[in-house]
């Protein structure tokens, strides 16, 4: 067994730091208040061919792996300028199109993922289905050689910044084991789709959207991989959201605990600093060790899913602690700062927003317990 990494790898860590820190945590702050996205990190990352390290190098992209695309999402937060569209346009979509497009979908949309000139984002969630992807309503009837969609996703993330969405959809009768579901991309600017910001309270630079489809048609291109065969296609994109996404928490907990580290070092309001106190040192230290943890699944994870062997059970795994490891960590780097934690100078509370929100999506935590309730403990399903 090899804990090592490559060479190669390494090299890629340091040259995405590079850039991140370029930009760094006041940067990043500023677009949060704002909520205005990172485009300016984004195209220097993508220019680099950061952006695209998992697209197979014929379409522009790096040719490596999940785990590559992991460690430019950890590598990126860790600078403290996460960015939470590579979760769903890297991770998700140009994983979906190279695995399940045909030659000519892989054509026109993999270059411009690769390049990080364009963007396709992910859209599943509905106001009345949530976690429960059998009762996803948003339907896609045949027209044709095409397709008309109707119906409604909220939460939507980044739809204002994507060329593109990836949209799961029904499409005929429901099954023995539930909606047959299908994978189609849809231009953000095609006739009938109409969006509306979701205001969130978390501070992101990414914005949220609710879309109502109103009998979009969709060209008989739009399809992506065989119809009905959704769950399964799904399924291969969520894998790396979870991985990529516990790769980010990874990474927002490696920041958060180096800037309390420096400031626990530095502040001193008795006769030693700050960090000399064990209330101030332990739990910064228990929320290192958890993200020490987290980041072992989630590179197992990324590992497993690269070598085509069963990834649900570590992704899941890896996800769940991560997120509980950022938040722990953006807890208590809050705590050691005392107010200025809370402080738009010292800027900790974006990520905290953001490692909260991780414990929510891409799959909540409760789901989580429920699957490796399930599937890794054989208990009964509980819902
Ligand atoms: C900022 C933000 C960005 C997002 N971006 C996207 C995006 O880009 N694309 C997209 O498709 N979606 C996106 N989402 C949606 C996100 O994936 C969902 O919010 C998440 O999957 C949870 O679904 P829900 O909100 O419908 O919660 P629900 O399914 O309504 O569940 C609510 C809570 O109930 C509990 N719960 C539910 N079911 C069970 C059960 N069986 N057992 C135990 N507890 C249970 C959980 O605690 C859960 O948190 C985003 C959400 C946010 C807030």
């Amino acid at each position: 067994m090899d804990f090592g990494e490559t060479e190669e790898r390494q090299a890629l860590r340091t040259a995405v730091a590079e850039i991140a820190r370029s930009f760094g945590p006041a940067y990043y702050a500023a677009h949060a208040a704002e909520r205005k996205p990172c485009d300016e990190l984004w195209a220097a990352l993508g220019e680099a061919g950061f952006i695209g390290v998992n697209i197979p190098e014929e379409y522009g992209g790096g040719g490596g792996g999940l785990t590559d695309l992991a460690l430019v999402c950890e590598e990126i937060a860790a600078q403290g300028t996460p960015l939470l569209l590579l979760l769903v346009s890297a991770a998700i979509s140009a994983g979906v199109i190279s695995e399940f497009g045909t030659d000519e979908q892989r054509k026109t949309w993999l270059p411009g993922l690769a390049a990080g000139t364009s963007k396709v984002v992910f859209a599943i969630t509905e106001p009345d289905a949530g976690s429960n992807t059998h009762r996803l309503s948003t339907t896609a009837v045949r027209d044709g050689g095409g397709w008309r969609l109707s119906g409604s996703k909220y939460y939507i993330s980044g739809v204002d910044e994507a060329e593109a969405l990836l949209v799961v959809a029904r499409t005929g009768e429901a099954g023995p084991k539930g909606p047959r579901l299908s994978l189609f991309l849809v231009r953000t600017d095609a006739p009938g789709l109409a969006r509306h910001l979701l205001p969130v309270d978390v501070l992101l630079p990414e914005r949220q959207f609710t879309l109502h489809f109103d009998d979009v048609y969709l060209e008989p291109e739009s399809l992506i991989g065989a119809e009905g065969d959704g769950f399964r296609q799904v399924f291969h994109g969520l894998n790396p959201e979870r991985i990529t996404g516990a790769a980010m928490a990874v990474g927002i907990a490696r920041h958060v605990l180096t800037t309390a580290a420096r400031y626990a070092n530095d502040r001193q309001v008795w006769s030693v600093p700050i960090g000399a106190h064990q209330g101030v040192a332990h739990p910064l230290a228990k929320a290192k060790i958890e993200t020490e943890l987290a980041a072992l699944m989630t590179r197992q994870a990324a590992w497993q899913h690269d070598h085509g062997q069963p990834a649900g059970e570590s992704s899941n795994m890896a996800k769940y602690a991560a997120a509980e490891a950022a938040l722990a960590a953006c807890d208590a780097a809050i705590q050691s700062h005392g107010g200025n934690g809370l402080s738009s100078e010292y800027g900790l509370m974006p990520y905290w927003g953001l490692a909260r929100l991780m414990r929510i999506a891409p799959v909540n935590r409760e789901m989580i317990l429920n699957y490796v309730a399930q599937h890794s403990l054989g208990l009964p399903r509980s819902y």
